[in-house]
């Protein structure tokens, strides 16, 4: 015990800044948030927040994310768990090569900034990250895994190329994936999105939309909202399917939500994207309106709305109930609905159908000899979550790890030749990809037949970097550069404990899902059979201003650090986990913070001069409970700890900081009303309250940790309060009301 408690304080005055910087330092010194080597008796904790965008400063989103995860990773710390709790960085794509451009730095050094920058702000605001597990996805030890990971996938047939359908913003000069688009706007820079065609690298999601709908029934310790936002992206839609003919015999797989109502059906729709639009599309002029719906005739905005664009391929189908031949239309309109597909249109029961019936003329229905068949019809399930496109055309990226040889095709380049390097001399400033145009990079050897070939100079989307980022963390920083996804730790550490992340990001989370199941397919990731990452999920919604999303382009973005520095770390920390319940999203004004700032203070000046009077470590069950003051102050006690230690574990925090703060109201009510009743605290009463204000702070400090500890270290508590014992209710419970029954976490020992 240290030489940090022995500083002098004036007890009157809660002087956030100075305690918590010596905290943090101290902290750091003590490595109170590295992860523990394995021990037989302790469990492991692992518990992940999403990565930042490396793209500027931290933001209020981030705050509310990492302070939720933090608080829980304390918790479990003080619970006796070996944690592991630390952060990467998604430091590939546009918004950092962009934000790097203005401020006049080469991507990977506004990276290295933003990391540096952004990680003194998280020390700041006491966010115990393991620090020497932090990594950025652009360094090449990582970056190569990310091209491990894209051979893998591509050994396995979840990515492929495909010439398709892309979209694209023309400000940006790149295809975009659909989770990059937000209402058919450019999600960087709001410029409307259109369709191009282009070779690119897909992934195959849907390869896996299937199981990640059937397993979100049995992840029955994520919070409803993070099933619900899982459910939502892969938009599932029940119906049935059926064959519809053509007039050659060819066979059409037609979906619908109405299979009562297959009669009414008075055109098939399909979807642009629709594997067999090839097959559908190839009559005179129907390839070139279609083309035309890619390069821009078809703004993706279109797609909703009524009346959206539709192409006649000219060709009918004959489906068993309906008497007359039906025509078969290209529609964008079915993406949004069903995912890219082919879908019966029924006028009666569609708005959007009965739109495209009115704007449509159809063509006069050729001759007909239908054949007579049964209609067939089958239960089937159809998902929005499409395949998207993970390559780009820009350099801020991993390199595509493929080579092109005239002889040999595509040829993947061998896992021992990884990282294929992102070269370090590029013109990021010129327009498109400068990577096109850097000879050293482009000319390679075959690896197949060693003639002289090319590299792809497409890179890879961020979203692949970030879809694995829970691996790295798991595996020490110096062994990462070898065999990381065979690393021993990965059985130690995964699944993850508990997943905290934010309502916009779960396509992420999505993504994540999905190459777990790929790597477990793959017999790589043998330690998660049910391919699921997470055991536990909370979503937590967004920080708001004014009822309006924080975004830098509407410029109503508050800037954490200014109320860092002016109210704590400790105020800030407490206001946004009281402000709201996970699942709603709050508008940030600073009356919350400026009371939480006050409930500190006056924490701070009733507490400091009592423990630094009384620094002895009493245990709540040491108070002598003859008196009925006193007995009512242990039950209230004992009550405040069993609900705070419940709200830690179901990660309610904001009840966990109105349950602290009512505990403070009983203590202080159990002075004044000593003092009304005989005129002065006797020393047992004392004792009580210096015993009550031990306990509160053990239970604070997962939420305000810096107070928390100075606390501690004023009231005589042994070692710091970061890893001290997490403390459980006394063991007679006779005192308390019925209605508090004891939390499944009490029966933890250390
Ligand atoms: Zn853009
Ligand atoms: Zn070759």
């Amino acid at each position: 015990m240290s030489t940090i408690a022995s500083t002098t304080h004036n007890l009157d005055t809660y002087d956030p800044a100075t305690l918590e910087h010596k905290w943090q330092e101290a902290w750091r010194a003590a490595e109170i948030s590295s992860a523990p080597d394995p021990q037989p008796d302790r469990d492991n904790t692992y518990v992940f927040v999403t990565p930042p965008f490396t793209s500027g400063d931290a933001h209020m989103g981030h705050i509310r994310s990492y302070t939720i995860g933090d608080a829980y990773a304390r918790f479990r710390r003080c619970c006796g768990d070996a944690v592991l709790f630390s952060l990467g960085f998604d430091a590939f794509g546009l918004p950092s090569e962009i934000a790097a451009h203005e401020h006049g730095m080469s991507p990977a050094e506004w990276v290295s900034h933003c990391r540096d920058r952004m990680c003194a702000q998280f020390g700041r605001l006491g966010i115990s990250f393991d620090w020497e597990r932090v990594f950025v996805s652009s360094d090449p030890t990582i970056y190569r895994w990310s091209q491990w990971l894209f051979l893998k996938l591509y050994e396995v047939g979840l990515i492929y190329q495909h010439d398709g359908q892309v979209e694209w913003c023309d400000s940006c000069r790149t295809v975009l994936a659909n989770l990059q688009v937000e209402d058919g706007k450019c999600w960087r820079c709001e410029t409307p999105v259109r369709f191009v065609s282009r070779t690119q690298w897909h992934l195959r999601r849907s390869a896996y939309n299937e199981e990640n709908a059937n397993n979100l029934t049995n992840l029955t310790s994520w919070s409803a909202t993070a099933v619900a936002a899982q459910r939502a992206i892969l938009g599932c839609t029940s119906g049935v399917e059926f064959d519809a003919y053509g007039l050659d015999g060819s066979v059409l797989t037609v979906f619908t939500t109405f299979p009562e109502a297959i009669g009414e059906g008075r055109f098939v729709l399909l979807s642009p994207n629709f594997p067999e639009i090839a097959t559908w599309s190839s009559s005179p002029g129907v390839e070139d309106e279609l083309a035309l719906i890619r390069h821009g005739g078809g703004q993706r905005a279109d797609r909703k709305e009524a009346g959206a664009t539709v192409i006649d391929t000219g060709l009918r189908v004959q489906i068993a109930t309906v008497p007359e031949p039906l025509p078969v239309l290209i529609s964008p309109s079915v993406d949004a609905r069903v995912g890219p597909t082919a879908l019966l249109g029924i006028p009666s029961l569609d708005a959007t159908d009965k739109a495209i019936a009115d704007t449509y003329s159809e063509h006069p229905t050729l001759a007909w000899r239908a054949a007579k068949r049964q209609l067939s019809v089958r239960p089937a399930t159809r998902y929005r979550a499409a395949d998207f496109t993970i390559s780009r055309q820009r350099a801020w990226g991993a390199p595509i790890p493929v080579v092109y040889c005239p002889d040999c095709g595509v040829v993947p380049v061998p896992l021992q030749d990884l990282p294929v390097q992102l070269p370090e001399d590029l013109d990021m400033t010129s327009e498109g990809n400068p990577l096109d145009r850097h000879e050293g990079f482009l000319a390679c050897p075959c690896p197949q037949c060693g003639k002289p070939a090319r590299r792809e100079s497409d890179t890879l989307d961020c979203h692949i970097d970030a879809a694995w980022t829970e691996l790295p963390l798991a595996v020490p920083p110096d062994d990462r550069s070898r065999g990381l996804f065979e690393h021993g730790d990965l059985q130690r550490w995964l699944p993850v404990s508990q997943l905290v992340h934010g309502a916009d990001t779960g396509g992420f989370i999505l993504n994540m899902r999905l190459v777990a199941k790929a790597l477990r397919d793959a017999d790589v990731l043998d330690c998660i059979p049910d391919g699921e990452p997470f055991t536990k999920a909370l979503m937590h919604e967004m920080v708001q201003l004014n009822g309006r999303k924080m975004s830098k382009h509407l410029g109503n973005v508050i800037a954490p650090q200014e109320l860092i520095e002016q109210f704590g770390a400790d105020a800030v920390r407490f206001a946004i986990l009281l402000a709201a319940a996970p699942a709603r999203s709050f508008s940030w004004d600073d009356h919350a913070l400026r009371y939480c700032a006050r409930f500190l203070k006056e924490l701070w000046i009733f507490a400091a001069p009592r423990l630094a009077a009384n620094p002895r470590v009493l245990e709540l069950s040491s108070i002598d409970t003859a008196d009925r003051q006193r007995s009512r102050l242990e039950m209230w006690c004992a009550v405040a700890c069993e609900k705070v230690t419940a709200n830690l574990q179901a990660l309610e925090m904001h009840q966990a900081t109105r349950n602290i703060i009512r505990l403070f109201g009983r203590l202080e009510d159990f002075e004044q009303r000593v003092i009304a009743r005989r005129g002065e605290l006797a020393t047992l009463d004392e004792d009580a309250v210096a015993a009550a204000l031990m306990l509160l702070v053990r239970l604070l400090s997962p939420l305000a940790p810096h107070i928390a500890e100075e606390l501690w270290q004023l009231g005589g508590g042994t070692g710091m309060i970061a890893d001290a014992r997490w403390p459980s209710p006394p063991a007679n419970r006779s005192a308390l009301p019925r209605e508090h029954k004891p939390a499944a976490t009490h029966t933890r020992e250390v």
